[in-house]
C-alpha cells in the first residue's frame, strides 16, 4: 500500500484540484486531506481524523456515507449492464424506472425528466431548452436569462454567467452577454437597515420590475434562482419574496428555472423547495441529492407547458439536437432508485425538517448573542451563520482578514467540518439530512468554541 507521504506527493505533482489554489497547492502552501472513508455523517482521513461532515460533502450526500444498499445497487446494475446510452428512444429498467419515480415526486404540473451528469450540465440543458422553446414560438429575440447576484448556478459557460459570485466570472471574461443578474434576497444586507423584511421584498420586485423594463420584456426568456440562495450564503428568502417574484414573471411571460440542486428530495424538509415555497417553476434543476452522489447523476424536471412546446418543435424540425453521451447512465440511475428509496424508508425528508429546526434553533441559542455573530438563519438543514464586526453598526470583516476560514480552521481541529461560504464571513452547514440531535449538539458546540477561540 502507498505510504501518506506518497500519495501527499503524487497529489501535488499529479492532480489538478477543482476550486484550489493551484501554486500555493503544489508548492504544498495550502490544505492537503486525503480522505479514506465515511460512515454516517462521519469521514476518515488517511491521517486517522475522523471528521464530523457538517456539510455533506458539497451538501450532496443526504443519506450519508456507507449506505450499502446503494452500494449494492450500483454493483448490481455494473454488472448486469453498466451502459446503453439512452439516445433515440433506448432505456433501461433502472432509469425507466427513476424517470417515474422523480415524477411521482415532482411538484405539480411537471411532465418529463430529462437526465445529465450533474448540476452545471442540467443548467445548461435548461437554458438550451429555453431558448429553442422560443424560437419554436417564433420570439427569437426573447433569450436573455436573469439571474440573481450570489445566486450559483454552476461553473460553466453559460452556468458561471448565471452564477453571480465575482469569483466565478472575475479572469473568465464572464458573465456572456445574455445574462443579467438582479437583487439576491439578502435581507440581512440590505441596501438600508431601515428597511423592514416587507419593505425589502418591494425593492427586490422594484429592482426587478426595472431591469425588466430597462432590457425589454421581449428580449427576457427566464429567471433562474435557488429557493434557498446556497452558496451565496445559505440566505432563505424574506417571507413573500417567492409570490411576489412569481407575479412579475408571470405578467410578462418569464419563465421559471426553480434550481433545486441543493434543495431537491428533502433538505428544505419538503421533497422540493418549489413545494416548500408555492413555486410554480417551468423547469426544476435537480442534482446532488437525487443520489446523494453516490454517483454522478442530475435531473432537468420540464413543466406541461414547456414540453408540449418542445414535443411540438421535433415535430417540426425532427430530433432534439440535445444530450450528453451519459444522459441518463444507468449506474448512476440505480444509485438514484436506491437513493430514493433510503429516503423514503429512513423518513428523512421528515427529519431535514425536525433536525434541521433543532439544529438553527441550538445554534442560535448558543451563538445568536455573540457581539460578532450578525445573523443566525436556515431553513431545513440548512443554517448558516453570519460573523461581522460589529453587530449594531453591521460593520463587516475586511475580507483579506479571512474571519470565517479561521472559524472554520478551528472547527475543523476539533473534529467537526463547516465551509467558509465564497463570500463574505459565513459559516455554512448542510449535514446529511440523517443528522440526529446529538450530531447537531456536537456542530453547535464546535461552532461555539471556535468563534471563542477565534474572536474572544
Ligand atoms: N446549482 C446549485 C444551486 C448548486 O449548488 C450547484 C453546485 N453547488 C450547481 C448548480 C452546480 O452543480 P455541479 O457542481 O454538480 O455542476
Amino acid at each position: 500500500m502507498l505510504t501518506n507521504d506518497e500519495l501527499a506527493k503524487w497529489d501535488r505533482e499529479s492532480f489538478f484540484h477543482p476550486s484550489t489554489a493551484l501554486g500555493q497547492f503544489a508548492r504544498g502552501e495550502a490544505p492537503q486531506r486525503i480522505i479514506k472513508g465515511g460512515e454516517g455523517v462521519f469521514i476518515t482521513d488517511r491521517d486517522g481524523n475522523r471528521l464530523l461532515d457538517g456539510f455533506a460533502g458539497l451538501y450532496c450526500v443526504n443519506v450519508g456515507y456507507g449506505r450499502t444498499e446503494i452500494a449494492d445497487a450500483i454493483a448490481k446494475q455494473a454488472h448486469e449492464l453498466a451502459y446503453y446510452h439512452a439516445y433515440a428512444g433506448h432505456g433501461s429498467e433502472a432509469n425507466i424506472t427513476l424517470a417515474k419515480m422523480v415524477m411521482d415526486r415532482a411538484p405539480e404540473g411537471m411532465a418529463r425528466v430529462y437526465f445529465g451528469l450533474g448540476g452545471s450540465d442540467a443548467n445548461e440543458t435548461n437554458i438550451k431548452l429555453i431558448w429553442y422553446y422560443n424560437n419554436i414560438l417564433g420570439r427569437p429575440a426573447k433569450k436573455k436569462i436573469i439571474s440573481r447576484w450570489r445566486g450559483y448556478h454552476g461553473s460553466g459557460l453559460m452556468t458561471g454567467s448565471l452564477t453571480g459570485l465575482e469569483l466565478f466570472h472575475k479572469k473568465f471574461d464572464l458573465p456572456l452577454a445574455q445574462v443579467i443578474h438582479t437583487e439576491a434576497p439578502y435581507h440581512f444586507r440590505r441596501p438600508e437597515l431601515t428597511m423592514s423584511e416587507a419593505d425589502f421584498v418591494a425593492h427586490c420586485v422594484e429592482r426587478l420590475e426595472a431591469l425588466i423594463a430597462a432590457e425589454g420584456a421581449d428580449t427576457i426568456a427566464a429567471f433562474i434562482g435557488e429557493p434557498v440562495l446556497g452558496t451565496g450564503g445559505i440566505v432563505p428568502p424574506p417571507a413573500g419574496y417567492w409570490p411576489a417574484i412569481q407575479k412579475v414573471l408571470d405578467r410578462h411571460d418569464i419563465l421559471l428555472i426553480a434550481d433545486e440542486v441543493v434543495t431537491g428530495f428533502g433538505r428544505l424538509g419538503s421533497m422540493f423547495g418549489s413545494d416548500h415555497y408555492g413555486l410554480k417553476p417551468d423547469l426544476i434543476t435537480c442534482a446532488k441529492g437525487l443520489t446523494s452522489a453516490y454517483a454522478p447523476l442530475s435531473a432537468t424536471i420540464v413543466g406541461n407547458r414547456m414540453w408540449e412546446v418542445l414535443a411540438r418543435g421535433t415535430d417540426e424540425n425532427g430530433v432534439l439536437g440535445h444530450g450528453w453521451t451519459y444522459s441518463a447512465h444507468p449506474i448512476g440511475a440505480a444509485a438514484g432508485i436506491a437513493n430514493l428509496k433510503l429516503i423514503d424508508k429512513l423518513g428523512l425528508v421528515q427529519n431535514a425538517g425536525e433536525t434541521g429546526a433543532y439544529l438553527n434553533a441550538a445554534m442560535r441559542a448558543a451563538v445568536g448573542d455573540h457581539p460578532n455573530v450578525g445573523e443566525v438563519r436556515g431553513e431545513g438543514m440548512l443554517c448558516a451563520v453570519e460573523l461581522v464586526a460589529d453587530r449594531e453598526g453591521r460593520q463587516f470583516f475586511e475580507p483579506a482578514q479571512g474571519i470565517g476560514a479561521k472559524v472554520v480552521a478551528a472547527m475543523l481541529r476539533r473534529g467537526v467540518i463547516a465551509r467558509a461560504m465564497p463570500q463574505g464571513d459565513v459559516l455554512g452547514f448542510a449535514p446529511p439530512l440523517c443528522l440526529t440531535r446529538e450530531e447537531a449538539d456536537q456542530i453547535v458546540e464546535v461552532t461555539s468554541e471556535a468563534i471563542a477561540e477565534v474572536l474572544g
